[in-house]
């Protein structure tokens, strides 16, 4: 079982900013995307997710063998892929709790009462050291880059998507953050999960050793390796993928 993307070209405003991607993610594996800013990482992971500005021109996306390349976000959801953002955004007076719980119930088509859906939470918090009172605040707001980051964390360990693609999980937070986001990672990842770790640094994959590492520059994959390609991009720089 996989996610299959097939010389995907991606326009944004008219731009070709994808270039005929090649990549798979795998049940059971982490798979990294490193490359320099602008190569073009945020735009798979938001085409990937069904953002309406970025434009499918030619190939295709497969979903477990299944074509999603047009399908509409909420659909992609259903079918278990998630997307955590590079920048969330804040949104005052939406409880932590209730984001959580109203993105939990429309994905999975449950309806977890208030009560049951923060028995879940707080359980899953507990094993992750994570404090509590991070629930009863507003989405995001006055949170610290570590805090929004745990608060991305916790909605993927929530939902249990079937893939979960990470745009960046790792920027801006300092190293106990790091630790929690990979922890976190690391305690829901099985043989049914498939992860995308987009990341512009190496410092991440330090914690969570990817099964395959693909360098992605001006809109196209150009090498592709396994854990010692990260660790290779991490002492020499991207030249030596050239
Ligand atoms: P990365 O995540 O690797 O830093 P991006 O995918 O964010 O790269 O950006 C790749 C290119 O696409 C950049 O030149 C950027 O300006 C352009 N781009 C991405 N998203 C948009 C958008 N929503 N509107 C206009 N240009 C965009
Ligand atoms: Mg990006």
């Amino acid at each position: 079982m996989k996610i299959e993307i097939k010389n995907l070209h991606v326009e944004v405003e008219g731009k070709e900013i994808l270039k005929g991607v090649n990549l798979e993610i795998i049940k059971g594996e982490i798979t990294a995307i490193m490359g320099p800013n602008g190569s073009g990482k945020s735009t798979l992971a938001n085409t990937l997710m069904g953002h309406p500005k970025y434009k499918v021109t030619k190939g295709q996306i497969l979903l477990d063998g299944e074509d999603i390349t047009n399908a509409p976000a909420n659909e992609r959801a259903k079918k278990g892929l998630f997307l955590s953002f590079q920048y969330p955004s804040e949104i005052s007076g939406v409880r932590v709790s209730s984001f959580l719980r109203t993105a939990y119930n429309a994905v999975t088509g449950k309806d977890l009462s208030v009560v049951d859906f923060h028995k879940l939470l707080k359980e899953k918090m507990s094993k992750l050291n994570m404090d509590s009172a991070l629930l009863k605040r507003s989405l995001n707001e006055g949170f610290s880059g570590g805090e929004k980051k745990k608060c991305e964390i916790l909605q993927l360990i929530t939902l249990n998507p079937k893939y979960a693609l990470l745009d960046e999980t790792d920027s801006g937070t300092d190293v106990d953050a790091l630790k929690v986001i990979a922890d976190g990672i690391k305690s829901i990842m099985d043989k049914d999960m498939g992860i995308l770790v987009i990341t512009h640094y190496y410092r991440f994959l330090d914690y969570l050793t990817p099964n395959k590492t693909y360098i992605m520059q001006a809109g196209k994959i150009i090498k592709q390796g396994g854990p010692e390609l990260a660790k290779q991009i991490e002492e020499q720089g991207y030249q030596i993928a050239q």
